[in-house]
């Protein structure tokens, strides 16, 4: 309980205990009990609220986060570009600091090496020693068993089950905590975005892959094994198209930049010499289809009717009050046209219920590396509040 008070004065960046005892359901002596532990413990301060006063005139005492009662950092490994971000406790920037990366898979220890050459540009970037930092918050692609910290598999690492945590940690003397990059971007818009006046809400994001993240009563679900979920390879028809997973009929199969490309080559690029990235091909898919090419347009309404299926089957079993899409493929913007959403709503049930919002967040990398250091300052401040740690 002493965390939820954390997170919801952290969520609304002012709460005084009043606001507190409401939205928590608790009574008054519980949220003064709780709001003197977290204030003994360095993590909440007093302040007065400007715009609330009491019956009597008298401004209101409001609590707000202590910015610098440690700072995180948060890592986003990817393919092209490695990113990072340092935060205060409020979730302020303090800074951010980039490394190129090659497009393909490489060892754990080169890997290492690269976020390692990334942290210390970082820290030089910020002025901040490596004693500042409370904890490093990873994400990457692939399957990735939070609890552990193992990679089970990865297109960007050439060993499978590595515990890249463990390896971290020894490298760094830092705790670290690692998880895929669709919960990371879901961890972002729980701390810092849209979703965090929200209890349960979804996102799904098309990148290289299809992903998922999922908040249920205001907490990241993570399933009972912990490795994520899998919308990309949920299957949308038995015996369908081969996917990458060595599956047949996945979401995946019909909708990620391969699958796209795939269809483009054949229907598009009968005279280039030599094969292109597939990024390349669905630009150049999507230039065609803006200019009115029927074969082009054919290949992203197609893709966009196998969305509208995965969203409304993710709309029936968590009954989201918001799906938000996001990932670099939502540049095209075939893939949430109207019709699109008129095919999910068609799809979906919606006796009783209101019908599911979904909205746009076409956000570069940086978003992915914020909520890796949400994931960091989560860890944290669950650990400290539970008295297992110290704040800085
Ligand atoms: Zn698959």
């Amino acid at each position: 309980m002493r965390q939820n008070a954390f997170e919801y004065v952290r969520a609304q960046g002012q709460a005084t205990r009043t606001d507190i005892t409401q939205a928590l359901g608790i009574s008054a002596g519980s949220a003064t009990t709780l709001t003197a532990d977290l204030i003994t413990a360095g993590f909440l301060k007093e302040v007065q609220s400007p715009q609330k006063e009491s019956s009597r005139g008298r401004p209101r005492v409001a609590l707000t986060v202590v910015p610098d009662a440690g700072y995180v950092i948060g890592i986003k490994l990817a393919f092209k570009r490695h990113i990072a971000v340092m935060i205060d406790f409020s979730g302020n920037l303090i800074a951010q600091a980039d490394l190129p990366s090659g497009d393909v898979r490489r060892p754990v220890e080169q890997l290492m090496d690269e976020a390692e050459a990334l942290i210390h540009k970082l820290l030089a970037a910020s002025g901040k020693s490596q004693t500042d930092i409370c904890t490093v918050g990873i994400g990457l692609p692939g399957i990735i068993d939070h609890r552990s910290g193992v990679v089970v598999w990865s297109a960007m690492i050439t060993t499978r089950d590595a515990n890249l945590a463990d390896l971290f940690a020894e490298r760094f003397t830092m705790p670290v905590v690692l998880d895929n990059d669709a919960n990371m971007l879901t961890l972002a818009e729980l701390w810092f975005g849209q979703g965090r006046s929200m209890s349960s809400f979804a996102v799904v994001t098309i990148e290289s892959g299809v992903g998922m993240g999922l908040v249920l009563d205001n907490q990241l679900y993570r399933g009972a094994n912990g490795l994520g979920l899998e919308l990309g390879h949920t299957k949308v028809q038995l015996d369908g198209a081969l996917c990458r997973c060595g599956q047949r009929g996945c979401l995946e199969a019909y909708l990620a930049d391969y699958a796209l490309s795939r269809e483009a080559s054949t229907a598009l690029d009968h005279a280039s010499p030599t094969p292109r990235a597939p990024e390349h091909t669905l630009e150049a898919l999507f230039q065609q289809a803006k200019a009115g090419h029927t074969a082009a347009e054919t290949i992203f309404r197609r893709a966009g009717r196998y969305l509208s299926l995965g969203l409304s089957n993710v709309v029936q079993l968590f009954d989201p009050a918001l799906i938000i899409l996001s990932g670099e493929r939502m540049q095209y913007d075939y893939l949430y046209a109207e019709t699109v959403m008129d095919e999910m709503h068609k799809l979906t049930l919606n006796e009783g219920r209101k019908p599911c919002k979904i909205a746009i967040h076409a956000w570069g990398d940086l978003v992915w590396a914020r909520g890796a250091a949400a994931l960091a300052l989560s860890h944290i401040t669950t650990r400290m509040i539970a008295g297992e740690a110290r704040a800085a």
